[in-house]
């Protein structure tokens, strides 16, 4: 057995049906996701196209696909038919060419954007000034018919300082907050992994992305 069942039934339980458990299973095999799967798990994370694709022809039909990874614009038409939900849009471009291969299909794409919270500049994501600029602009204007932005995404610092990381979410939150107000309805804040999900479910999360904690620690990233 590669997945401790306890481990998956105890997080299913502190998550309590308020966040929505997305089960990270990158450069992981297959026989690992039907594990899971046999317990119940639906949704599945992966960050890279190439795997993606290659699971999601494999698995069973009824997998929700979360794209969790920096996607780029030219493999956008490779996942745009079965993805459930790409959480990592962070620029204009990318919203307009997952538009464009939606409009193609004749279908709505479900994204999340993705918010640059850390502190460390090598992490993707919009400040609030572009945040606005998407959520005022280009949407009002109705450019952008074939996709939906649901919600928000975020990674916090890569540091043990807990206060840093609550401060960070917290900061996402109240942009969540925001947009839901303004420009919702709004309906998935992904926030918090393996290390730090406890900090994103206390201030506010409702979905979580977790990999290492299910499956055990990787050996490529
Ligand atoms: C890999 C990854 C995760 C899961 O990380 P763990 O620490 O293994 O839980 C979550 N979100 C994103 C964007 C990732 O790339």
């Amino acid at each position: 057995m590669a997945i401790n069942t306890k481990t998956y039934q105890d997080l299913i339980a502190a998550l309590n049906g308020k966040a929505t458990l997305v089960a990270v299973s990158k450069t992981k095999p297959a026989a690992d996701i039907l594990e899971l799967y046999a317990m119940g798990q639906r949704d599945f994370g992966e960050n890279y196209v190439q795997e993606l694709v290659a699971k999601q022809a494999s698995l069973p039909q009824d997998i929700r696909w979360h794209f969790i990874g920096h996607l780029q614009s030219n493999k956008v038409k490779q996942i745009a038919a079965f993805v459930y939900l790409i959480h990592g849009v962070d620029s204009l471009k990318l919203l307009q060419e997952i538009n464009k291969q939606a409009k193609k299909l004749n279908k709505v794409v479900d994204v999340l954007l993705q918010v640059h919270i850390a502190k460390e500049e090598t992490k993707f994501g919009l400040d609030e000034k572009e945040l606005d600029a998407i959520f005022t602009g280009e949407l009002n204007a109705g450019a952008l018919q074939n996709i939906s932005i649901k919600g928000l995404m975020g990674m916090a610092s890569m540091t043990g300082d807990r206060a840093a990381i609550a401060k960070e979410f917290s900061y996402l939150k109240a942009l969540y907050d925001k947009y839901a107000t303004t420009a919702g309805p709004l309906r998935f804040l992904s926030m918090g992994m393996s290390g730090d999900y406890t900090i994103a479910t206390e201030h506010g999360s409702n979905m979580v992305r977790i990999g290492s904690l299910l499956f055990g620690e990787r050996s490529k990233e």
